[in-house]
Formats: C-alpha cells, structure tokens, sequence
C-alpha cells in the first residue's frame, strides 16, 4: 500500500494539519493507499517553495532543462509498469490503457524536452536607423496546475512539462480520488534530479480552499486547469482578482458524424473505441452519434454487437476492456441520463442497467449501452454524460449533420468517417471544435495543441502551442545613442 506526503522543496511533508487521507479502489472499494490531506498552509508553503526556485531554475540553460526534461522521461519508462498499476488501482481504467496513459505521459516530457531549445526570439525592423528591436519570450514565473481523475498522469505531465521546458516553477493539486499516481510522478521527477521547488505537489481533499489560496496569492501568475466546465468558470472569476493567466481544459461533447460513403466497419470500430475507452470518461469521447439515415439500422446493429463483446471489471482482470465509473454520483448521472432519453421514445438496443461483474466487485459498473433514435430534445445529446452510453441520432442531409454538431456549447473535439475528400475537407472546416479527427478517433498526441473552442476551454496543450502558454512575450526597444 502506497502512502505519500506532500513534495513540498524537494522534500516529502507530512501535512500542516497532521492527517492523511484514504484512497479507495473504484473497483472494489478497497483502500490502496493514503495520501497527505494539505490546506492553505501547506499551499502557502509550496508556493514559497516554487518562488525560491524560480530565479535559478529560469536562468539554466535550455539546454540543461532538456538534459532534465529527458531524464524524466526515461524515469517514466522504467517505472512504466508500477504507475499503470497505481492507476488502474486508484482510477479503475484497465491496465492496458493505463499503460497506453503512461507512454502518452512520458512524450510530454520527450516532446518539451526538445522544445525547451526551441524558445526562439524574433527581430523587428525598426522606423529609425538608429533603433533595434527585439522579441524575447520568458518564461511567465510561478504556475499552477489543478488536474482532474480521468487521465492521472497524462493531465499532470501534459502541464508539468512545458511549463518546465519554458523555465517555470509549478505547484500542482491533482484530484482527491488519484493523488498516488502523481505522487509517484513528483517521486520520478525527484529521482531525476530536478531541483528542489520546481515541481510541488499538494493533495487534499479540501479543493476549494486549496484553490482559492493559489488563486488569492499574486506570486502564482498563471493557473492552468483541467476539469470541468462548471468549476473552470468558478476559477476564471477567481482569477481575475489577481490577473492571472489562465488555461483551461474543459468538459467536452463530442459529435461523430459518419456518412453513407464511410468505411462502416472500421467506423464501427473506431466509434467503439473512442466511446467506450476509460469507460466512457474522457472529454474527448464520443457523447453523441449522428449516422446517414439509409445506413442507420445497420450501423447501429454493429455498435451493439460490439458493445455487447465488451468485458467489463475490474481494470487489474485478464481481457477486461471496461472498468468502473469512477463513483456513485458519476453513475447516477449515466443512469438518469438513459432514463430520460427512453422515457423520450429511445430505443435501448444493449446495455441500459448497472452491473456487478462478481461478487467482490462492488464498484458502479454499469452496461455498455446503446441508444438509437436519441434526439436533441434528450440529455444524451445536451450534456456530457461521462460514462459508457452511446446514442445514435439518424440525419439526412451534410448541413443537417453539421447544424445538429455544432449545437452545443462545447467545442472540444468532434469526428467524422467519410470516404468523400471534398466533404472531409468541408466538413471539418465547419466544425466548431479545436480537434477534428477525419476517419480518425484517436487523435490525441504529445506533438499536436489539444484543447478546445467555446465552453471547451482556453488555450492548448502539446505540440509547439503548448509552451506559448508558459511564456511572457517581452520587446525590448533600443536607441543606438
Ligand atoms: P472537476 O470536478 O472540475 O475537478 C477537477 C479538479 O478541480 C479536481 O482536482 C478538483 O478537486 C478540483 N476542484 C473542484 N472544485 C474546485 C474548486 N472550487 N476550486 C479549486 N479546485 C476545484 O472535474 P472532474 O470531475 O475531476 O473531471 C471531469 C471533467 O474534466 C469532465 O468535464 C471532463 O470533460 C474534463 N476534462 C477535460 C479535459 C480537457 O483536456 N479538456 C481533460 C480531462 C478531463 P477534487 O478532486 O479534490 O474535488
């Protein structure tokens, strides 16, 4: 059983207020480990921390922030095995993709490592002969993170390393329900030789009061956030007391239109995986189908077929494919979602109840589910639902298709399957989303700017966009006198 303090300057504490708390097993409820219950102390503490360790940590080299940045990554590798289990262990997604989360983890730190030598300048020609001008990009100060329960390592390290490559300082809060993994994390990057007070952590179980003591304290000059939607705008008007730039990664809704030109089995393929994956929990999972109406029946028939063949558990099991929900509140939200839509004339075609894969498995597990016939009028087409259920929406026109796309909100990532070069091209220039997969519903890399428009959030994550997030832009004007 894992227990971990706060990393607090390079040092493992024991909280201000002396107590830990228990991190359950979504999957059986067992406790798997103990993590440190910090508070505004304890924040205060680490902020101090990053701040002392800013003015060396910014002045290094790139290329000695590289020469870090890599060793953690190879950290991340050699320990790749023991962080998928601590995951699937306190988050519940199956050991498969929890090594899968770890990879994507670990190329932040390989991608950024490369990028730190890539902070370049500019020059401007001036109006005088006797003036230069130049463009510097620094780096913004101290940061810090919130981070969400659905991708444990990979929202942490999505954040970490940029804002380390542009030679920042970041105190992290990770999710009360998976403190361990990035624990482990701030463990590996200890271990790396990263220098006291550039990474800390602090867990707790009082959010708001950890929130608000890095939004109150105007040495944090940036927060970037991952989680949703509802609690980014509480942070964005927190934020503005102070000024503080901002980041956020939020709730999405993701539309994938399939047209009648598509190849159906390997959209039925992809539409599985890209719904089911993480049982459903992530902001970039397929919420809501919309097929041609002439290809309907049939492509329903092989979502169900597959979504039947799903095996679901407890993510540490041979074959299973589905774990958890991630607690009872997350299932009640599937359930009364499927309850509103069949009460609204859905057609349940699998799935639609809860289930206990066995007797010690007492976690919320519930069905992969699939719902033909959904409408707009239904809470399965308005909201994120956040868990396994797919609904299937029949269109009969491309600007239907897109109209019914881009109702919402949100504007994170959508998807399309068509065989048509023309309509892909039209398409995805019309989708109102910051990411679009075309015949493609993995997108998400290391090297490419994730994030979303409208509520989906602000800014990106990864690829070179990403550092520009950690970075002040500076001219520097100067007379030839
Ligand atoms: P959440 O409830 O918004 O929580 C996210 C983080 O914020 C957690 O660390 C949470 O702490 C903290 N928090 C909650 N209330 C707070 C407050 N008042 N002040 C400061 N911090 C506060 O979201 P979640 O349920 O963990 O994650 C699911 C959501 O994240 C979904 O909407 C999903 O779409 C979104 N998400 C977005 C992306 C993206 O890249 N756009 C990626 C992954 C997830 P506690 O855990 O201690 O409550």
């Amino acid at each position: 059983m894992k227990r971990y303090g706060l990393f607090i300057g390079g040092e493992w504490l024991e909280a201000s207020s002396g107590t830990t708390f228990d991190v359950l097993n979504p999957a059986d409820r067992t406790v798997v480990g103990q993590a440190a219950a910090g508070n505004a102390a304890d924040v205060n503490k680490a902020v101090d921390a990053a701040a002392r360790a800013f003015p060396d940590w910014s002045k290094r080299t790139a290329r000695e922030r590289s020469g870090l940045l890599t060793k953690i990554y190879d950290g991340m590798m050699k320990r790749k095995e023991e962080i998928a289990r601590l995951m699937t262990l306190e988050q519940g997604k199956p050991l498969g993709e929890a090594r899968g989360e770890v990879q994507y983890a670990a190329d932040f730190f390989q991608w950024y490592g490369e990028e730190a030598k890539r902070i370049y300048g500019e020059t401007i020609p001036a109006n005088s002969p006797d003036k230069r001008i130049w463009v510097l990009r620094q780096p913004v100060g101290v940061t810090a993170a919130i981070t969400p329960w659905n991708f444990p390592a990979a929202m942490i390290t999505r954040k970490v390393a940029p804002a380390l490559a542009a030679g920042c300082t970041m105190v992290a809060k990770p999710a009360e329900q998976t403190p361990l993994t990035a624990a482990l994390l701030a463990e590996i990057m200890q271990e790396a030789g990263l220098p006291p007070g550039v990474f800390n952590l602090v867990t707790g179980t009082q959010a708001e009061e950890i929130g608000d003591a890095l939004l109150a304290d105007s040495r944090v000059r940036k927060l970037t956030f991952t989680g949703s939607t509802e609690v980014g705008k509480t942070l964005m008007r927190k934020a503005a007391d102070t000024v503080k730039r901002l980041s956020l990664e939020l709730g999405g809704q993701a539309p994938y239109l399939v047209f009648a030109d598509a190849d159906l089995e390997q959209a039925a393929i992809e539409v599985t995986a890209s719904k089911f994956r993480n049982a459903g929990q992530t902001c970039v999972c397929t919420n809501r189908v919309y097929v041609h109406h002439s290809i309907k029946e049939e492509f329903a028939a092989t979502l169900a077929r597959y979504a039947q063949e799903l095996k679901v558990g407890n993510g540490l099991h041979e074959g299973v494919q589905i774990g958890p929900l991630i607690d009872e509140q997350a299932l009640d939200k599937v359930e009364s979602h499927v309850r509103d839509a069949v009460d609204q004339g859905a057609r349940v075609l699998t799935g639609g109840r809860k289930l206990r894969p066995s007797e010690n498995e007492t976690g919320c597990f519930y069905e992969p589910t699939v719902l033909l016939d959904t409408t707009e009028k239904m809470r399965v087409e308005q909201e994120e639902t956040f868990g396994p259920v797919l609904p299937i929406h029949a269109f009969e026109t491309e600007e239907e298709a897109l109209a019914l796309a881009n109702n919402t909100p949100y504007g994170l990532a959508a998807y399309l399957y068509t065989r048509d070069l023309s309509r892909a091209v039209r398409v995805s220039e019309r989708l109102e989303y910051g990411i679009v997969g075309v015949n493609d519903g993995m997108p998400s890399t290391a090297q490419a700017p994730f994030g979303g428009m409208k509520q989906s959030g602000l800014g990106r994550e990864g690829g070179r966009q990403g550092i520009d997030e950690y970075l002040e832009v500076k001219y520097v004007s100067v007379g030839l006198k």
